[in-house]
């Protein structure tokens, strides 16, 4: 689709330039899209704020519910087509689209049933006054979002944003906005007025800072890589908004002696190869108390080496990642680590037959990761899991808080108690004990701390982001 969504059309853009989208499985051109300019963003807010203004603006919170949730049967009605749109974009096995698209549709029933559940509450005061506190909308958003989970991040970022009541400007990544279009216009289709979503695709540097500097815009929502949120942060500040910045990670799975091992393994392989490894959350790093370090990471080493990246038709455990620049990144953190010595426990496979020109690289599990290197304390943002052996409780949490990350920690362990300290003290935005959701439970407040990023997007708690709070006293005697 080489055209913009602007006020309920597709239209071309003010200049009609176009850049290739390339499919990550093959290297090959697939489409186009329109390189979205300051005055196509100018276009895209304008018709966002007439929508507030009028048609949009006027439907009731169980309207606008009801809308949001007629979206979430017509992406099941559409469910294959939007599944095979997700994986020829992105390159991901069809297995993991098509639960993306069935996350997708969550997120539609969930912000489709919260949005007339948002109460404001009564404050008791003095005497003769009567006090109420509401949430509004806060007029216009802006949504910036990354190439890994595209409908997801929609179904995420955009529909909690409409439940409260504002109209969106999505600038999605140009490697991936497919179906961000698609569901554009499915939304239309169910009924929402012209001008509540709009979506102006393009480079970041160029629609994406034309968005989160326009003085029309109220809130931010950027999902992302820290250097960009910075970027977005500042440009925020230059029009006194505020914005969730929904970073990256570097995600520790902190294992014990006492952990069920069987119950723990097949998850912590998953944790880091969902989605090729590039997932926020990707539970990159594998801390191992030394005196289980070898059985537990070999056990991890064997369900490795069984691992085969493919095209999303093969539908193996591991896609492309998604272009060449992030192939030759991915590979640099392996190549680097093997030149310094670092041990291969395990790698996997790339399948027979890949097309030749497809960014694929091979699964690998390094261990033991010297304390500070690389491997620790950078995101690579592909399937590569980093082993590192620990001595006791206060050894595994100075680990696991030893880099500048906080989005999200798993911890296995059968002892009660512990399960809470580490708990407590891990620096992250979400923790699992026994168990861990990379990316998944739509009703579950997520974020993350420190380079990860602030504010909280899924759940109700997204919903408060994208209002403003507003205190009404009365005096009445
Ligand atoms: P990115 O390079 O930061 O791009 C994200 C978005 O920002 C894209 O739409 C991009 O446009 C746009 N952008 C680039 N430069 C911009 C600028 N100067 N001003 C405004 N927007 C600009 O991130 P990515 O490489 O696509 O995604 C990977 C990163 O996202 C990883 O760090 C990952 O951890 C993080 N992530 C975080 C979460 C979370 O929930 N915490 C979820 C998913 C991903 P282009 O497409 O043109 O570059
Ligand atoms: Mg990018």
């Amino acid at each position: 689709m080489t055209q913009h969504f602007i006020n309920g059309r597709h239209v071309a853009g003010r200049t009609g330039e176009t850049m290739a989208v390339l499919a990550p499985a093959t290297g090959e051109e697939f489409t186009r899209i329109a390189c979205g300019t300051a005055e196509d963003i100018d276009d895209a807010v304008k018709a966002a704020q007439a929508a507030y203004e009028g048609a949009w603006g006027k439907l009731t919170a169980a309207e606008r519910g009801r809308l949001i949730a007629k979206l979430a049967i017509k992406v099941q009605d559409h469910f294959d087509e939007l599944a095979r749109i997700e994986a020829e974009d992105t390159g991901k096995p069809m297995a993991q689209a098509r639960a993306d698209i069935e996350a997708t549709a969550r997120y539609f029933e969930f912000y489709g049933g919260a949005a007339d559940k948002v109460h404001g509450h009564v404050i008791p005061f003095m005497n003769g006054y009567s006090v109420s506190v509401v949430h509004e909308p806060h007029g216009v958003t802006g949504h910036i979002l990354p190439w890994n989970y595209p409908a997801q991040m929609f179904g995420r970022s955009l529909t909690a944003s409409l439940a409260m009541g504002n109209a969106v400007v999505l600038k999605p990544a140009e490697e991936a906005c497919q179906t961000a279009l698609r569901l554009a216009v499915l939304a239309s289709e169910v009924g929402f007025p012209d001008g509540a979503i709009n979506i102006v695709t393009g480079r970041g540097h160029e629609a994406g800072a034309a968005l989160s500097a326009h003085p029309g815009i109220g809130f931010m929502s950027f999902t992302g890589s820290p250097e960009v949120g910075k970027m977005v942060q500042k440009a925020c500040a230059e029009n006194l908004i505020g914005c969730t910045l929904e970073l990256g990670g570097k995600s520790p799975q902190i294992v014990f002696d006492d952990a069920d091992f069987d119950a723990a393994v097949p998850i912590v392989c998953k944790a880091i190869v969902q989605n090729t490894g590039q997932t926020c959350s990707a539970g990159s790093r594998v801390l191992v108390q030394k005196n289980a370090y070898d059985a537990f990471v070999g056990a991890v080493a064997r369900q490795f080496s069984t691992l085969r990246a493919g095209t999303p038709e093969m539908d193996l455990d591991c896609g492309p990642v998604i272009n060449a620049r992030q192939q030759g990144r991915v590979q640099s953190f392996i190549d680097q680590a093997r030149e310094q010595g670092i041990p291969v426990l395990a790698e996997g496979q790339i399948a027979q037959g890949v097309p030749n020109g497809g960014f694929y690289v091979t699964p690998t599990l390094f261990g033991p990761v010297p304390r500070g290197n690389r491997l620790e304390q950078e995101e690579v943002f592909g399937p590569v899991l980093s082993a590192f052996p620990f001595e006791d409780e206060s050894d595994a949490i100075r680990l696991a808080n030893s880099t500048a990350y906080g989005l999200v920690a798993g911890i296995w362990t059968g002892n009660g108690g512990r399960q809470q300290r580490v708990a407590k003290s891990v620096r992250a935005g979400q923790v699992f004990i026994n168990g861990y959701g990379a990316g998944g439970g739509i009703e579950l407040p997520f974020g993350g701390t420190g380079k990860s990023g602030h504010g909280r997007e899924k759940g109700f708690m997204a919903l408060e982001e994208f209002a403003v709070t507003k205190t009404i006293v009365h005096k009445h005697g």
